[in-house]
C-alpha cells in the first residue's frame, strides 16, 4: 500500500496536480469531492446515483455510527461497503470533529476524551486507540486519526497544548492500527498560527503517514487566515501523498485550495444547501423558494446537463420545496452534487491543459459578482 498515489499531472503555474489514489475498493482521480455521507448514506440518493452522478469515494462519520447502529454492528453486515452496497473508496472521519463539537459535553484527557451523545445524552469515551477500532469495525478505505479540532477563537497557548497532544495521538493511532487494507491519515493541527501548524506537519511526518488531512479550518476564522493556513501549510505536506483539506468548501474554496496543492476535500454545502433550497448555478446560486420562479419554464441552469437541467423548470423544482415534496431533497441533491464533481472535472481539464489560473479567475469573479447581487 506504499504507493498509493501517483501523480499524474502537475500545474505549471501553481501547486495544483492530478493523481489517482489507489484504495482496495478501487481507484479515484484526485482532486476529489468527497460527498458527505454521516449515517452511511448521501441523504435522497442511491448509491448509484451517486456514483452516475460522478462521485468516485464517499464519506461516512464514524461517531455517528459508532452511536446507530454501532460499529461492530456494521462489522457484522461485512462492513460499510456491504451495509450501504458503495463498492467504491469510503473515508470515514474519526469522530474528532463531531466530538470537539460537543462543546460542555465533553472532556479531553491525555487518554481522550469522554463525552455525551447528542442522541440521548449516554456517557462514552474515545481514545486514539478506540477511534481506530471503530474504523477497522466499519472498514473504510481510509480512516483518520482521533484530533482535537480547535475551536476559533481560542487563545495561543490552548492550540499549542492541543497540538501537541493530537501530534502524540496521531502515533498512538500509528502503533493501534491492525488492518493492512486501510489507509491511516493523520491531521494537521495549529490554529491560525503558522509556526504551530509548521510544527505540527513537521512531527506528523515523522509519523509517516500515508496521507495528511488539514483541520480545524473554516471554523469561524477570517477568510484570508484560512487560505494563509492552506497556502503555508500544504507546501510542508510530503508532496508524493495525498493531501485532503478536511469539510470545506464552495466552488471558489475548492478552485483556490487545489492551486495550492489539495487533492481531496469534503463538505456538506452542495448536499445540504440542497436540502434548503439552495441550488449551484454557473451565474451563481438561487433560492428555489423565491416567488420569481413560480412560473419560471427554465431549468435550474441552461448550462448544466445533469438529469434535473434535462428534465425538470425552476418553476417545478419551486412548487416541490415549498410543498415539501420528498423528490425535491432528491433532485436539488443530485443538480448540487453533479454540479461540484462538474467544477472538479473541470479543475482537472485546467491543470491538464495549463489553464488552471484563467479558471481561478472566473471563479472569483463569478462569486463577486454573486456577492454584488447579495448586498
Ligand atoms: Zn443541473
Amino acid at each position: 500500500m506504499n504507493r498509493c498515489f501517483e501523480i499524474k499531472y502537475k500545474d505549471k503555474h501553481t501547486c495544483a496536480r492530478v493523481g489517482t489514489l489507489e484504495t482496495v475498493h478501487g481507484k479515484i482521480t484526485t482532486p476529489a469531492f468527497m460527498p458527505v455521507g454521516t449515517l452511511a448514506s448521501v441523504k435522497s440518493l442511491t448509491p448509484e446515483e451517486v456514483a452516475e452522478l460522478g462521485g468516485e469515494i464517499v464519506l461516512a462519520n464514524a461517531y455517528h455510527l459508532y452511536l446507530r447502529p454501532g460499529d461492530e454492528v456494521v462489522r457484522d453486515f461485512g462492513g460499510l461497503h456491504r451495509f450501504m452496497n458503495w463498492n467504491g473508496p469510503i473515508l470515514t472521519d474519526s469522530g474528532g470533529f463531531q466530538v470537539m463539537s460537543l462543546a460542555g459535553r465533553r472532556k479531553i484527557s491525555e487518554d481522550g476524551v469522554v463525552f455525551r451523545s447528542h442522541i440521548d445524552g449516554s456517557e462514552h469515551f474515545f481514545s486514539p486507540e478506540s477511534a481506530v477500532r471503530i474504523q477497522e469495525n466499519l472498514g473504510a478505505d481510509i480512516i483518520m486519526c482521533l484530533d482535537e479540532c480547535t475551536p476559533y477563537p481560542v487563545s495561543r497557548e490552548y492550540v499549542e497544548e492541543s497540538m501537541r497532544r493530537t501530534v502524540r495521538w496521531a502515533k498512538r493511532c500509528k502503533e493501534s492500527k491492525r488492518r493492512e487494507d486501510q489507509l491511516l491519515f493523520g491531521i494537521v493541527q495549529g490554529g491560525v498560527f503558522t509556526d504551530l501548524r509548521k510544527e505540527c506537519a513537521t512531527a506528523l511526518r515523522e509519523i509517516d503517514f500515508p496521507g495528511y488531512a488539514v483541520g480545524s479550518l473554516s471554523v469561524g476564522e477570517p477568510k484570508e487566515d484560512t487560505f494563509r493556513v492552506i497556502s503555508e501549510i500544504v507546501p510542508e505536506l510530503p508532496g508524493n501523498k495525498p493531501r485532503y483539506l478536511m469539510g470545506m468548501g464552495t466552488p471558489l474554496d475548492l478552485v483556490e485550495a487545489i492551486s495550492h496543492g489539495v487533492d481531496l476535500f469534503d463538505c456538506v454545502l452542495p448536499t445540504r444547501n440542497a436540502r434548503n433550497g439552495m441550488l449551484y448555478t454557473s451565474k451563481g446560486s438561487i433560492q428555489i423558494k423565491n416567488h420569481k420562479y413560480f412560473r419560471d419554464k427554465n431549468p435550474v441552469d441552461p448550462e448544466c446537463s445533469c438529469y434535473v437541467c434535462r428534465n425538470f423548470t425552476r418553476g417545478y423544482l419551486r412548487h416541490l420545496y415549498v410543498n415539501r415534496e420528498l423528490l425535491s431533497y432528491r433532485l436539488n441533491t443530485m443538480h448540487n452534487l453533479h454540479y461540484y464533481f462538474s467544477i472538479i472535472k473541470e479543475v482537472r481539464r485546467a491543470i491538464k491543459d495549463g489553464t488552471l489560473e484563467k479558471l481561478r479567475k472566473e471563479f472569483q469573479m463569478r462569486e463577486e459578482s454573486e456577492k454584488k447581487v447579495a448586498n
